[in-house]
């Protein structure tokens, strides 16, 4: 599932091809995504100059000359492509952008739970993707004495409430894992018993992992171009995720004895954690 190293990726990715050209031409598929375009998508879409693209959690947002904002979100499978050459269509190719410079924008998705919204570019904070969004882990509002008071409020463990999108925008199960690992604090620890210090140390970690996975996806973009040009999912050396009773990436400790990475079930999602290097 994409998080947002894997979104940014694609923004990096698009931004270069998409920003300033106009899009000439829209295909909507037939088959439906969980938010499928609207109705009238195409006539306010067609025709205008994409003026501006950004990341906002895991939503990408594109403004047009028009003021409108074409909103999307890549669900459990999504992925865009650019095609020099006007390239022959793929089984689950559900919309595409046909734009001046003769590119294509293609979005694929196999599974469908991707989302398209159009709204008024003024008005993003107010639509329904936004509107109960935290802020994005790096933007200014997101500092550590904002983590150490949000988790101080609530009663759950931690790694559960970092997932609250309503908390911090953008970040999912993996690097939550990564992060509270880098912290050095146990995912099952009480939120609200996260000292300031932890607190501290948990938001440097968070921006530690984004920043490392976002340079990943910046190397499998130059890896991939001239491939297929698909975007947002790449390899990436993780410490604890994926790894179960496994060394964790930078342990001393002996797998013989400890048992290595466990893996438990939280509110439904396995977290991986180091039980040597991560403490209550
Ligand atoms: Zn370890």
């Amino acid at each position: 599932m994409p998080e947002l190293p894997e979104v940014q990726t694609v923004l990096n990715g698009l931004s270069p091809a998409m920003s300033g050209s106009v899009i000439e031409a829209v295909m909507v598929g037939n088959q439906k995504l969980r938010a499928a375009p609207p109705p009238d998508f195409i006539s306010h879409v067609k025709g205008q100059r994409i003026v501006n693209l950004s990341r906002r959690g895991k939503y990408l947002v594109f403004i047009l000359e028009n003021g409108k904002a074409i909103i999307h979100h890549l669900g459990m499978s999504g992925s865009f492509r650019i095609s020099d050459t006007g390239g022959s269509a793929k089984l689950h190719d559900h919309l595409s952008y046909t734009l001046n410079t003769g590119k294509k924008i293609i979005y694929n998705d196999p599974r469908r739970f991707g989302m398209v919204y159009l709204t008024e570019g003024d008005g993003l904070n107010e639509h329904k993707a936004f509107i109960n969004m935290g802020p994005d882990p790096f933007s200014d509002d997101f500092t550590p004495d904002y983590l150490y008071e949000a988790l101080a409020k609530r009663q759950g463990p931690v790694k559960t409430v970092l997932l609250n999108q309503a908390l911090i925008a953008g970040l999912g199960n993996i690097y939550v894992c990564e992060a509270l690992y880098l912290a050095g604090i146990h995912p099952e620890k009480k939120a609200g018993k996260v000292t300031r210090k932890q607190a501290t140390s948990l938001y440097k970690a968070i921006l530690q992992v984004l920043e490392s996975a976002i340079k990943s996806g910046g190397s499998s973009l130059r890896d991939h171009k001239g491939v297929d040009g698909t975007m947002g999912y790449f390899q990436h050396a993780f410490n604890v995720y994926g790894k179960k009773g496994q060394a964790c990436g930078m342990c001393e400790c002996d797998v013989s004895k400890t048992g290595g990475v466990k893996l438990i079930r939280q509110a439904g999602r396995s977290t991986f954690f180091c039980g040597q290097k991560q403490r209550i």
